[in-house]
């Protein structure tokens, strides 16, 4: 497999990663996931955006271009001929001295590789379970960081109840999952958690409240409790890779009527249209 290291395109097992790299040592960087269907990247100019604006929010400067990035990236799916799968992305602020304070003189380093993965079309199709756990992350979830310790935690925990997804709770109200965003449907309106410090504000999350919008059907950005998710008429989860997808048990409690209900179903057709309108035409 052939990966991007810096601005260079080589062998997977070419590439070194120094010791003292920051992200290796302190998780200190950033990183996108973006779907790939059919060869074509699925809104990766929103990734793009995100991955230039949380760079900056970290002060790493990027060491090229966000087009010449873009350049590399539609490269490396070419060059490793992905069909349906996932392009990773990270940024390390470079390799010095162990240290925790940093010099801005570092050299950061670009790397990024792609991944073959199908659609998880059964957990859309019939929905999945999850567990409420407490959200012990930092207080700046809007950065996608490279430090994932807390939701590598919750998502094991969720694995070992047998759950797909771990959704955490912050001071009583359900913030997101631990790699997905959160949302409940009450009497046809769509609830989520505002896009603030305490979530990422992810890119399929916006499409989604995109469609939403489309579609017609109302939503609310307000925090709600674990109660209102366990008596939600619907509830769903988005992602990048997950896409829109149901979920039917919460803590093992069944949600609405146990299968996934007509506002998300509808949300998932509006969807699937969006990945044909953008990367199947
Ligand atoms: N929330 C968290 C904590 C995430 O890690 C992710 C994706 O990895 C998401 C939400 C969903 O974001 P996106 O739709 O951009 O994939």
């Amino acid at each position: 497999m052939i990966i991007l290291y810096h601005d260079r395109f080589i062998e997977r097992q070419e590439a070194n990663v120094d010791i003292e790299d920051r992200a290796y040592q302190f998780g200190d960087g950033i990183y996108e996931v973006v779907r790939v269907y059919g060869g074509k990247p699925f809104c990766l100019q929103e990734h793009l955006e995100r991955f230039e604006r949380n760079a900056s929010e970290i002060r790493i400067s990027l060491p090229y271009s966000i087009s010449q990035l873009e350049e590399h990236l539609l490269q490396l799916i070419k060059q490793n001929q992905l069909a349906d799968g996932n392009l990773y992305f990270q940024i390390s602020r470079g390799t010095s001295p162990r240290n925790h304070a940093f010099s801005d003189q570092l050299q950061p380093l670009i790397i990024a590789y792609t991944q073959t993965s199908s659609r998880p079309v059964k957990e859309l199709e019939y929905g999945v379970g999850v567990i409420s756990d407490p959200d012990i992350r930092w207080l700046r979830c809007d950065i996608k960081s490279l430090n994932l310790l807390g939701a590598v935690l919750s998502k094991q925990k969720a694995i070992d109840h047998q759950c797909h997804e771990a959704i955490l709770v912050r001071d009583g109200h359900v913030t997101e999952g631990s790699s997905t965003n959160i949302y409940i449907v009450k009497e046809g309106t769509i609830w989520t958690h505002p896009a603030n410090h305490l979530i990422l504000p992810g890119i399929t999350r916006a499409i989604t409240l995109q469609l939403a919008t489309q579609c017609n059907i109302p939503f609310n950005e307000k925090p709600f409790t674990l109660e209102d998710l366990y008596t939600a008429d619907e509830c769903f989860l988005t992602s990048t890779t997950m896409e829109i997808c149901p979920i039917v048990q919460v803590d093992q409690k069944q949600i609405g009527s146990g299968m996934p209900g007509p506002v998300t179903k509808k949300l998932q057709e509006a969807f699937n249209q969006e990945v044909a309108n953008q990367c199947h035409s």
